[in-house]
């Protein structure tokens, strides 16, 4: 499960993993948080259309990297607060969908920061661990059937305490594609240029590996 903060975090931070993920049988769920309405230096986008643009720019890079299911919340962008609301909606997708892994931003990378990213990485890291795993902390969501649920491990991107780094030599062009659906978001970067970018920025992340292209993330294994 990729819990993101807005459509085009996901790509950014995952998608080659997701990629290889798809390749090896397994099964991903995208939880999209916010609608990203702000996300423009176009000031003739109205929020409401950019909103409707960028769910479907989500699909279809979910479409092309074999996503199974994308999930939109649907907060208003620049909104999230770290609020019991919020994480419950968090705890009951977790529980219903039972991930192994769970994928987001990592909170605690430091000063400038997207909030929408450090609100979504907090909040996801307490619903994983206690909230979803605790019969006793949302007795209704028992009586709904949505029993606790253990993920194994937590996999954070943008993490400034690297830890993990997942092989995308072979998945790399999926994730130009899926980057490149998100036209409203990168519509500006020459092509070329974009992947030169990244290709680069990704050999840098495979420092130490024996392939050629990875991302990065910190990652949690969640032994309780
Ligand atoms: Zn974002």
């Amino acid at each position: 499960m990729v819990v993101t903060p807005h459509p085009d975090d996901a790509e950014w931070g995952v998608a080659g993993t997701v990629a290889r993920w798809v390749r090896e049988g397994k099964e991903i769920i995208y939880v999209v948080c916010t609608n990203g309405d702000k996300g423009t230096s176009d000031a003739n986008v109205k929020p409401e259309e950019l909103a409707r643009i960028r769910e479907q720019e989500q699909l279809a890079a979910a479409k092309l990297l074999g996503v199974r299911e994308v999930i939109f919340l649907r907060h208003p962008d620049q909104s999230l607060e770290d609020t019991p609301e919020f994480r419950k909606e968090i705890v009951r997708l977790i529980r219903m969908y039972r991930p192994e892994t769970v994928v987001t931003a990592d909170p605690y990378r430091r000063y400038v920061w997207h909030r929408d990213h450090r609100i979504t990485g907090q909040v996801t890291l307490d619903a994983v661990f206690p909230y979803a795993r605790d019969g006793l902390s949302y007795p209704d969501l028992l009586e709904e059937g949505l029993y606790p649920h253990k993920v194994k491990e937590v996999l954070l991107w943008a993490s400034g305490d690297v830890n993990y780094r997942s092989d995308i030599t072979d998945t790399f062009d999926l994730k130009i594609a899926a980057l490149r659906c998100h036209k409203s978001q990168v519509g500006n970067n020459p092509s070329p240029e974009l992947e030169k970018r990244l290709r680069e920025r990704h050999r840098m992340m495979a420092e130490g590996e024996d392939f050629e292209l990875a991302e990065a993330f910190h990652r949690v294994e969640i032994l309780r």
